[in-house]
C-alpha cells in the first residue's frame, strides 16, 4: 500500500443508505417486491388484451416501473459501491449478493411488460405510440419495438437461452478459461520469469527494445501452442453467429449491434471507409515514432515504446485544480457541476487495499447523483483518468432531467462526455508544460492512445467482417483467421512497420470477438465522433459550449443521430467524420515541431 497525495480521499455514501446493516435497505427491497406483485397482477391483463388498453394505462404502468426500477438502483448502486470501495469485507460481499439476487427475483416478475409490448400488433402499438400522454416515453417504447421482427415465440426463446449455457456461453467459458490460464516464460533482467497475458502485454510499453522484442515473440509462440482450441472455439461462435442470424432474421452480422447501438449500418459504413482513408496519417506518425527512437523503421514492438520524458509527479489537489480551470474555460457550469463532486466527497480516489482497481463513474438514476471511482497514483495518466470519469459524471449530472427510461446512452455515445473531458484537460496540460521532452510524452502519449482507439478498432472490426464473410464458405482454420487477420493489419501499418510472422496469432486473444462481437467500431465512433466535436468548438467558439450542454442534457432521450443534428451534425457524412482527423492531424503535427 503506497501513501500518496490522494490519501483520505473518500466517498461518502450517506445519501444513499447509513451503513451495510441499514434496515432500510432491506425495507426498499421489500417493499420493491410487494409494488412489483401488484404492477403484475394490474398490467398483465390489461396489456395481454391491446384492443382495449389505453394510453393512460401504459402511462400509468411506465411510471409504477419507474418508481420501481430507481429504488431498485439504490439498492443495487449501495451495495455495488460498498462492495467496489472494499472487496474483501464479507459483508459486503454478502450484502452485494443479497441485492443482486432479490433484485434478480423483482426484475423477472416485471419483464412480462417488454414482452407483451412487443407482442403488440402494430397498429395497436402506433395508436399508443401518437398518443401525447405518452411523449415523453415515445422513444424508450418504439426503441423495444424494433426487436419485434427478431424475436421469436417465447417457448424458443426460453429453449435457445437455455441451450446458450452448454453451447454459445460455454465456448465463451472455455476461452476465458484458456486465456487466463495462459503463462508465458521469459527472462527478464537475468531471471526467469513467468508472466500471465496483462503482463506480458504490458512489457510492449518498456523502454527495453530487446525486452519489447522478446515479450511479443515469446506471447505469440504460447498463442501458437493454444491455436487449435482458440481457433476452434472463434469458428464455432461465428457460425452460431450465423445461424441465429437466420433465425432471428438478421440480414448481416453487424445488423444486431447496429439496432443495439441505435444506429444504422451506412453511418457506419461512412464512418469505416473514412478511417480506413486516413491510415496514411497513421503510417507517417509511425515513421516519425522511428525517427524518435532513432531506427531506420520502426518494428509491431516498437509502437508503444515510451518517447519524451513523462512530468513530474501530479498530486490530487492540482489535478483537480488543473480539471476544474480546464473544465471552466469550456464553460462555468461545467466548473460548477464539477466542483461538487469534490466538495461533496463523491469520489474515492485513494489507494486502499482490497479496493477495486481501475476507475468507473455510477450513475444509477435520474434521482441520485452520480459517483466516481479511482486509484489515484500522482501520475498524469491518472489526471486523465479523473478528468474522464467526471465527464461521465457531468453527463450523468446534466442529463438527471430526464426520465429513467430516457436516462442512459447507447454505447456509441457512452463515452462523448468523459473523452471530450480528457480532450479539455490534455489541451490545458499541454498548453501550461514548457519542457519539450515533457510534451513530446504528453503528444505520443495522447496520439497513440487515440490511434488505438481509432485506427486498431477500426482494423479489428474489419478482421471480423472478414472472418464472417470467410465463415459463410467454410469452416476456418489457424491458417485462413492468420491470413484474414493479417490481410486486415496490413493495410493499417502499410511499409510502416515491419510485421513479425507470429503476428498471425494477434486476433486469438481478443476477448470481445468471443464475448461482443463487432462491439469495437463502437470505440471508433464514440472516439472519433468527440474529436470532430472537439474541432468544431475550436472552430466554433464559446457558442458550441451550450449546444453540447444541450447534447449531454438530452441523455437516452433519442437516438444519437437525431440529439447530435442540433450540432450540426450529420453521421452519415465523410465530411462531419474528416473533421476528427483534422484533430489528430493537428496533434501529429505539433509533434513533428518539437522533434
Ligand atoms: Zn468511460
Amino acid at each position: 500500500m503506497t501513501s500518496n497525495s490522494a490519501a483520505g480521499i473518500r466517498w461518502d455514501l450517506n445519501d444513499l443508505y447509513a451503513g451495510h446493516d441499514d434496515p432500510r435497505i432491506d425495507a426498499t427491497l421489500n417493499e420493491c417486491y410487494a409494488k412489483a406483485e401488484r404492477f403484475a397482477g394490474r398490467f398483465r391483463p390489461l396489456m395481454q388484451n391491446p384492443e382495449t388498453l389505453t394510453a393512460d394505462a401504459v402511462l400509468e404502468a411506465l411510471k409504477s416501473l419507474e418508481t420501481i426500477y430507481e429504488a431498485l438502483g439504490r439498492a443495487g448502486s449501495y451495495a455495488g459501491l460498498l462492495y467496489a470501495a472494499d472487496t474483501a469485507k464479507p459483508e459486503y460481499q454478502d450484502l452485494e449478493q443479497r441485492v443482486e439476487q432479490r433484485s434478480t427475483e423483482i426484475r423477472n416478475l416485471l419483464l412480462f411488460f417488454e414482452l407483451e409490448w412487443l407482442k403488440i400488433d402494430d397498429p395497436v402499438a402506433q395508436r399508443l405510440l401518437a398518443c401525447p400522454v405518452l411523449k415523453d416515453y415515445r422513444h424508450y417504447l418504439g426503441s423495444l419495438r424494433r426487436y419485434r421482427p427478431h424475436t421469436l415465440a417465447e417457448a424458443e426463446e426460453r429453449i435457445i437461452n437455455e441451450k446458450d449455457n452448454t453451447g454459445r456461453n460455454a465456448f465463451g467459458r472455455l476461452f476465458s478459461e484458456v486465456t487466463s490460464a495462459l503463462t508465458f516464460q521469459l527472462e527478464k533482467d537475468g531471471k526467469q520469469e513467468e508472466l500471465n497475458l496483462s503482463e506480458i502485454l504490458s512489457l510492449l510499453h518498456e523502454s527495453d527494445r530487446g525486452l519489447r522484442r522478446r515479450a511479443l515473440e515469446t506471447l505469440y509462440e504460447g498463442l501458437a501452442g493454444h491455436g487449435q482450441v482458440l481457433t476452434f472455439v472463434y469458428d464455432t461462435l461465428l457460425q452460431d453467429h450465423l445461424t441465429m442470424d437466420r433465425l432471428r432474421h438478421y440480414r448481416d452480422p453487424m445488423a444486431q449491434r447496429h439496432l443495439a447501438n441505435e444506429i444504422d449500418g451506412a453511418a457506419v459504413k461512412t464512418l469505416m471507409d473514412v478511417v480506413e482513408n486516413n491510415y496514411s496519417l497513421a503510417q507517417d506518425y509511425f515513421r516519425l515514432k522511428a525517427k524518435l527512437l532513432q531506427l531506420p523503421r520502426l518494428a509491431l514492438y516498437d509502437q508503444y515504446a515510451p518517447v519524451g520524458k513523462e512530468v513530474k509527479p501530479f498530486p490530487y489537489n492540482q489535478a483537480q485544480q488543473a480539471i476544474l480551470d480546464a473544465f471552466g474555460a469550456f464553460d462555468p457550469k461545467f466548473r460548477q457541476i464539477g466542483a461538487e463532486f469534490f466538495a461533496k466527497n463523491w469520489i474515492d480516489a485513494e489507494i486502499r487495499k482490497g479496493k477495486r482497481g481501475g476507475a468507473f463513474c455510477a450513475s444509477p438514476s435520474p434521482r441520485l447523483h452520480p459517483y466516481i471511482l479511482c486509484n489515484y497514483d500522482d501520475n498524469l495518466r491518472d489526471v486523465m483518468t479523473v478528468a474522464h470519469e467526471l465527464g461521465h459524471g457531468l453527463h450523468g449530472s446534466l442529463s438527471r432531467k430526464q426520465n429513467y427510461f430516457n436516462y442512459d446512452t447507447p454505447l456509441t455515445t457512452a463515452e462523448t462526455a468523459s473523452v471530450f473531458g480528457e480532450m479539455l484537460v490534455f489541451d490545458y496540460l499541454l498548453d501550461r508544460q514548457t519542457e519539450p521532452q515533457a510534451q513530446i510524452a504528453l503528444l505520443a502519449g495522447k496520439i497513440e492512445d487515440i490511434f488505438a482507439t481509432v485506427f486498431r478498432q477500426n482494423v479489428l472490426t474489419r478482421f471480423e467482417e472478414l472472418a464472417f464473410s470467410a465463415r459463410k464458405k467454410k469452416r476456418l482454420t489457424p491458417e485462413a483467421l492468420g491470413n484474414l487477420w493479417l490481410r486486415a493489419n496490413s493495410r493499417y501499418y502499410g511499409d510502416a512497420v515491419d510485421i513479425p510472422e507470429g503476428y498471425r496469432w494477434g486476433w486469438s486473444y481478443i476477448p470481445h470477438f468471443i464475448h461482443s462481437r463487432f462491439y469495437c467500431y463502437s470505440y471508433v465512433f464514440g472516439q472519433l465522433l468527440v474529436l470532430a466535436l472537439y474541432r468544431m468548438y475550436k472552430d466554433e467558439g464559446k457558442s458550441f459550449a451550450p449546444k453540447y450542454l444541450a447534447l449531454l442534457e438530452a441523455g437516452g432521450s433519442d437516438s444519437p443521430e437525431t440529439l447530435l443534428k442540433p450540432l450540426g451534425v450529420d453521421i452519415h457524412d465523410a465530411a462531419f467524420w474528416q473533421k476528427g482527423f483534422e484533430e489528430m492531424k493537428g496533434l501529429v503535427a505539433r509533434l513533428q515541431a518539437l522533434i
